[in-house]
């Protein structure tokens, strides 16, 4: 028998129907025996998640010794859910010893934090005739409050060689003094991934409520296709970009493994999904050039320009160290023979820190010109496709200068697996759909 490994979100734990959604998806296939799930999420649009209410049970016991009034919303939430299931079981007594343990852990937030995602495991295990198997058992963090991979890892394999089936509270585990500790917000995706890992899974099943990864940002193109494959390496560059459905963190437990995951709809299971693998499971589609448009606006461009600039030794050394001493991260360093340039988030270089960059940069390097270009958005077209296709920067480019888009800058990955071009921020949307429809217009 296989092994997949499922995480089903907040929304597909949101109420009973969701999660009876939820049950049938599990009893479908016989190999999706380790359920990981969040805290019931959000029902409509201005619910709060259970998540965000234990955080003010929390600060409501730490001020008055007790969390009665903001946990009688968790009560209620639970109750009914557990009544609408029909399910047999005192969630009466286990809601009271949840309220009990808040108010002796007044201190913690995350103690409370977490019993979302406990409660929710506690139903969903119910439901399932499943075994309960507590996340503190499995999940190890290290005393600087990373995760210990190692421990974890060998924990997982110990407990699940004995376990066929079995749902896992998503989101936390415990530190190295023992104390309940959570993973940051959306962390239920990297327990996921680290069960996955440790399980030696088949396929980690990441269940929420879209259904998939779009090409791009669908405020910007409504009806954007959904992405069918994506390899890691893209994907890592299309969520440092700034798309967003899986936790940054999740990847890389299973990436290690080389094991793919499928992103999939709660409320369309009969979707395929976005399928997430490694480069070497990556089949080509057929005139497929870009897998994803991402993209993020207010960066700052400070560009040098010296002549002989290559020819001096230690030149870049010295313009990094300067940027290094304000402790600020650069996002790239695009450059010519004499000409470079420091692409950096605007925000880090707030409350005059860009002149003094700047007048450092003078004293130090002498350049014979530095342009500071504010306001900039950077976009990325990312796709393994490019590196074996002709003609690909030439077709982004010719369409952005159809739509009168000024191209500011430009960056490749050496892996040809993206082209990154700086624009103005007010270009920024016009620039996505350009790109859009250049690739997956009608006819393109
Ligand atoms: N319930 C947690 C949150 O809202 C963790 C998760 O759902 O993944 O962030």
């Amino acid at each position: 028998m296989g092994i997949k490994v499922c995480k089903f979100g907040g929304t597909s734990m949101a109420d009973a129907k969701a999660i009876a959604r939820v049950e049938s998806i599990i009893r479908a296939d016989k190999d999706r025996r380790y359920v990981v799930v969040s805290a019931p999420g959000k029902r409509f649009k201005d619910d709060i998640k259970i998540t965000d209410m234990l955080y003010r049970c929390q600060k409501e016991a730490a001020e008055t010794g007790s969390c009665k009034n903001s946990f009688s919303v968790i009560r209620d939430r639970f109750t009914e859910i557990a009544a609408d299931l029909g399910l047999n079981f005192d969630i009466a007594a286990v809601l009271d010893e949840t309220e009990a343990a808040i108010d002796a852990h007044a201190d913690s937030p995350d103690f409370a934090a977490s019993r979302g995602e406990y409660l929710s495991a506690r139903v969903m295990a119910e439901k399932l005739g499943f075994p309960f198997v507590d996340a503190t058992e499995l999940i190890r963090f290290d005393s600087h409050g990373n995760l210990n991979a190692p421990y974890t890892e060998d924990k997982i394999k110990a407990k699940l060689s004995k376990t066929e089936y079995a749902v896992i509270p998503g989101f936390y585990g415990k530190d190295s003094f023992g104390n309940i500790k959570t993973f940051s917000r959306g962390g239920s995706d990297v327990t996921g991934s680290v069960i996955a890992a440790g399980a030696d899974a088949d396929l980690y099943e990441n269940w929420t409520d879209v259904s998939g990864f779009m090409v791009c940002d669908p405020r910007i193109v409504p009806d954007a296709q959904i992405i069918r494959l994506v390899t890691y390496k893209e994907l890592r560059e299309l969520s440092y970009m700034g798309a967003s459905v899986l936790h940054a963190e999740a990847i890389f437990p299973v990436q290690k493994k080389r094991i793919s995951i499928n992103i999939r709809n709660t409320f369309d299971p009969t979707a395929p999904g976005t399928m997430i693998v490694p480069t070497e499971k990556y089949v080509h589609a057929d005139g497929q050039i870009i897998t994803g448009i991402a993209g993020k606006k207010d960066f700052t461009v400070i560009f040098v320009e010296k002549s002989m600039m290559n020819a001096e030794v230690g030149f870049v050394r010295k313009l990094l160290s300067i940027i290094e001493h304000y402790g600020i991260c650069i996002e790239h360093v695009p450059s010519g023979i004499d000409t470079l340039s420091l692409v950096i988030e605007s925000k880090n270089l707030a409350g005059g820190v860009l002149n003094d960059i700047v007048n450092e940069i003078r004293e130090s390097v002498s350049p014979d010109y530095v342009h500071v270009t504010e306001n900039v958005a950077l976009v990325a077209t990312v796709g393994h496709g490019m590196a074996r296709k002709s003609g690909t920067a030439a077709r982004l480019f010719t369409a952005l200068a159809k739509s009168n888009i000024n191209i500011q800058m430009i960056d490749q990955g050496s892996s040809e697996l993206n082209i990154i071009v700086g624009v103005a921020n007010a270009d920024y949307e016009k620039c996505i759909a350009s790109i859009y429809r250049e690739f997956f217009g009608q006819g393109s």
